[in-house]
């Protein structure tokens, strides 16, 4: 099938699971009622993104509250009393981060048994999201390290073992998330691409990298009206990526200012090209969709592209994100017709 659906990852999580409309939200319930909720939350997405025609669905990221920190909650060598205050992005917003103190170690499965979950439950490609190593890097404090790209590495590997577990569960997608790609261009180039492919290593899988410009909070805003008329970041990093083993390359296009030309920068990826802005309310039309797959389809044939979301839509009301889930496989469906 041409123009398979997918999405970049999160979903909001229901008033019954977690605070609505925060990044950084604290559950609503705890205990054997928090794990209720988490699959509950789950299963309500997977028969919703069914319903709309995705063809890769996730678990909206229902199992972890932020997609870095929520992954890093039961590994060790981070201390999370410990808070320093950190600019990260390159200083687009400050946070109080956690404190690495020592080599991070993975005691037990993250999310393999979530994985198992939702893979028990659905037919459809089932894709799993991890934050990639460079985006943890500035997401915590270093304490111990020393060396970014040190610090990268030493995450790859608790990630890969964790890849390996959710590939052994049955997941058809692994991807790391990297929006810290777009900040660091020199460091892509330098260690961040090593750490991502010593995180996927091994992997049979499909794998992917998201790299986007953040979800559409007003941190995010501010800096993108910083960054010009044309969006040229990726035009640093995609001939490296298109160089690595990783094999698919989610990307933001839609309501965007990224010149989509530079996708022939990537001739040997798959392209998980963003449709879907989730930077507004406004629910796009299949026409749009339609519009901006004409758009890549200028660049790259149709058998390579799958239409998907610019970013994570977890800020987002419920109402919106299930119609912009509906216009996406709307839009992905009238392609077909059109282009096939
Ligand atoms: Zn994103």
């Amino acid at each position: 099938m041409l123009f398979r659906p997918t999405l970049a990852g999160s979903l909001p999580k229901p008033s019954w699971l977690a605070e609505t409309g925060k990044l950084w939200p604290k559950w609503t319930q705890s205990g054997a009622e928090l794990d209720q909720a988490k699959r509950d939350a789950a299963l309500i997405w997977i028969k919703l993104q069914e319903d709309a025609g995705v063809e890769i669905l996730t678990d909206g990221e229902q199992f972890r509250t932020h997609f870095v920190h929520g992954f890093l909650e039961t590994v060790g060598g981070i201390d999370w009393d410990l808070k320093t205050k950190m600019g990260i992005r390159n200083n687009r917003y400050v946070v109080d981060v956690p404190t690495v103190t020592g080599v991070p170690k993975r005691s037990r499965p993250v999310h393999r048994d979530e994985a198992a979950f939702c893979r028990a439950h659905t037919k459809k490609g089932l894709k799993f999201t991890l934050p990639g190593p460079m985006t943890i890097c500035d997401t915590l404090a270093d304490g111990h390290f020393g060396k970014r790209a040190d610090m990268a590495m030493a995450f790859a590997e608790i990630l890969n073992e964790e890849a390996h577990e959710l590939q052994a569960a049955g997941v058809d997608t692994i991807q790391f998330d990297e929006p810290a790609f777009n900040v660091f261009t020199d460091d892509v180039k330098e260690w961040g691409i090593a750490a991502l492919e010593r995180a996927a290593r091994g992997l049979t899988c499909t794998t992917a990298v998201h790299i986007c410009y953040g979800y559409g909070i007003d941190a995010n805003m501010k800096w993108k009206e910083t960054l010009g008329a044309e969006w040229r970041q990726y035009e640093e990093i995609f001939p490296p990526l298109n160089a690595s083993s990783i094999k698919q390359v989610s990307l933001e296009c839609a309501g965007s200012h990224v010149p989509i030309s530079l996708i022939s920068l990537l001739p040997d990826k798959d392209l998980l090209v963003g449709v879907i802005d989730v930077a507004t309310n406004n629910i796009e039309t299949p026409e749009q969709v339609v519009g901006t797959i004409a758009e890549a389809l200028k660049y790259a044939d149709a058998e390579r592209i799958y239409p998907c979301t610019n970013c994570g839509m977890a800020p987002l009301s419920r109402a919106v994100a299930e119609a912009k889930l509906t216009a996406l496989g709307a839009g992905a469906a009238l392609a077909r017709e059109r282009f096939s």
